[in-house]
């Protein structure tokens, strides 16, 4: 019996994956550290339709059942168990085998095992992939890196148990070489971030500004599900938002999400884009103040005792508050500032692509998030067509074919609500941040000049001047006492 293709590792993403290949009729056989998911596993595939699932009891057997070349996808814990699932499995594999990791793994571990596992001549792919036990199930986002003729070898599964986008295309594709899909991964998860903060700060002004009832707020995300903000995270708060206690011990009116303490988990993804951000010397100043949010949500003993302290806006100085214009305010600063985080976020991308050589295609990325992912959204069609059109294309705001238009159009309500919240002491990190990068983006001339003036008067770090040619340095007497204080190569400024 030889299965066209293995699944190692058998908790939520696994099982499920291994199912959605069988149900697209790829004979998989299942292995596990712990042989009771393979029985789980096997047991679903018979009740799913009895399923072409085989199952295995060691990695010696995994191994032998697979068709060679052999095409191994591996789904355990990311880290060292997915190291120590490599070396258990390729004591049994040949020359020209493939692994393709799906974990959310740091890219450079990626790298490291590829290079290993070329010695053994094994081809590796690192493989992000998105949409939770649902989208494992019934198709996921998929963003493969690796060799190009291991990518081909694995194509043909991949496009079917994708997810598909509205147009029918599947999401995923050749992201590039080892590295890069895990990479493309890890800012889908920073995007995920911003976008989940921006909407918890809608739900904060509409709750506490406005003071609508979760029902209210509910039908409002139905509908602008509906619209240009129409998502998968938009949706799903909707239901949230809906959702009554069905416990015992609750109140039988009272809404679950009411009862859930404000801390927020995490598992590391959106620090790890964060950190590339300064990395590549990318601004994501959406990404970095949702993770911000969710680092301050975690003090929650030391917000609860500030909150005795601190003063917010008298409620005389508060602005008085006008119902339907603050919503429809607050769709267009939701969109706006959407558009700003996946610029960010494309922006992160590129840069990593150029510096590594990846030759990341970035209207792929947003293709491939328009289904079975957690970002997955109306706006990403535009955000295809706009770098197919373009792909060149600086960054998104200065599209000309689309959002450079709905930002002019829209930006004034961004506005209105960063400064309502600002008056009612209501914190809007995300959406103020995505304003100024907006409003940074658009300015050709920004005070960064005088902190070069700083720079130079303190550490005689030169400067260049608008009125001399690029990369001319000047360095300025700015102080009597700074006499003796040359520039960095030791010229005074006499001597410049
Ligand atoms: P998980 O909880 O991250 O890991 C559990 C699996 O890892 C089990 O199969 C477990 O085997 C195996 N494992 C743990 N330590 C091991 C070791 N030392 N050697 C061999 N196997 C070991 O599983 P998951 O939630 O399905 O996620 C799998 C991967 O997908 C992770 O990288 C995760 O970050 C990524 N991912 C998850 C989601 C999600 O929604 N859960 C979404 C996207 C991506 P035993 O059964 O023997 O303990």
């Amino acid at each position: 019996m030889s299965c066209d293709i293995g699944m190692y590792g058998l908790a939520i993403m696994g099982q499920n994956f291994a199912l959605n290949m069988a149900s697209h009729g790829f004979s998989v056989c299942v292995g596990n550290r712990s042989h009771s998911k393979v029985v789980t596993t096997v047991a679903r595939a018979q009740n799913e339709g009895n399923l072409p699932i085989t199952p295995s009891d060691s990695p010696q057997d995994f191994c032998s059942k697979l068709k060679k070349p052999r095409k191994i996808v591996i789904l355990v814990q990311a880290g060292k168990p997915v190291d120590m699932t490599i070396e258990a499995l390729s004591e049994y594999l040949e020359e020209g085998d493939l692994i393709i990791d799906g974990g959310n793994e740091w890219f450079p571990h990626q790298i490291r095992r590829s290079t290993e596992l070329a010695e053994k001549g094994i081809l590796f792919i690192g493989m992000g992939i998105s949409g939770g036990e649902e989208g494992a199930r019934n198709g996921p986002s998929l963003m493969p890196g690796g060799p190009k003729e291991a990518y081909d070898m694995i194509e043909p599964i991949l496009m079917k148990c994708a997810a598909k986008a509205p147009d029918g295309t599947p999401c995923t594709g050749y992201c590039g070489p080892i590295g890069a899909g895990n990479y493309v991964k890890m800012v889908h998860n920073g995007i995920e971030y911003g976008d989940m903060q921006l909407i918890s700060e809608v739900y904060d002004i509409l709750k506490t500004i406005v003071g609508m009832s979760n029902k209210e707020m509910s039908d409002l995300f139905h509908e602008w599900n509906k619209g240009e903000l129409e998502s998968y995270l938009i949706e799903i708060t909707a239901k949230i938002l809906a959702k009554k206690e069905d416990r015992d011990d609750a109140d039988a009116n009272g809404y679950v999400v009411d009862q859930i303490l404000d801390k927020t988990g995490m598992k590391g993804t959106g620090r790890w884009t964060v950190q590339e951000a300064a990395e590549q010397s990318v601004a994501a100043p959406v990404i970095a103040a949702s993770l911000d949010s969710r680092y301050l949500s975690a003090r929650k003993e030391e917000r609860v005792a500030a909150e005795k302290l601190l003063e917010g806006p008298p409620e005389e100085s508060k602005p008085l508050v006008d119902k339907d214009q603050i919503i429809s305010d607050l769709q267009s600063a939701l969109y706006c500032a959407k558009v700003t985080s996946y610029a960010q976020g494309l922006s992160i991308i590129r840069a990593a692509s150029d510096k590594h050589g990846w030759d990341v295609d970035l209207s792929l990325c947003a293709s491939m998030w328009r289904g079975g992912c957690i970002i997955r959204a109306a706006l990403l069609t535009k955000i295809t067509n706009a770098l197919t059109n373009n792909p060149g294309l600086a960054n998104l705001l200065v599209d000309k074919s689309g959002f450079s238009a709905e930002l002019n159009a829209r930006h004034m309500a961004w506005r209105r609500i960063v400064s309502l919240g600002v008056a009612c002491g209501i914190a809007t990190p995300a959406l103020s941040a995505g304003l100024s990068y907006y409003d940074q983006y658009r300015r050709g001339r920004l005070p960064a000049n005088l902190i070069q003036a700083q720079r130079d008067f303190f550490g005689g770090h030169t400067y260049e001047r608008v009125d001399k040619p690029s990369g001319q340095t000047f360095h300025t007497l700015w102080d009597e006492s700074h006499k003796d204080i040359g520039d960095l190569t030791g010229r005074t400024a006499g001597e410049i």
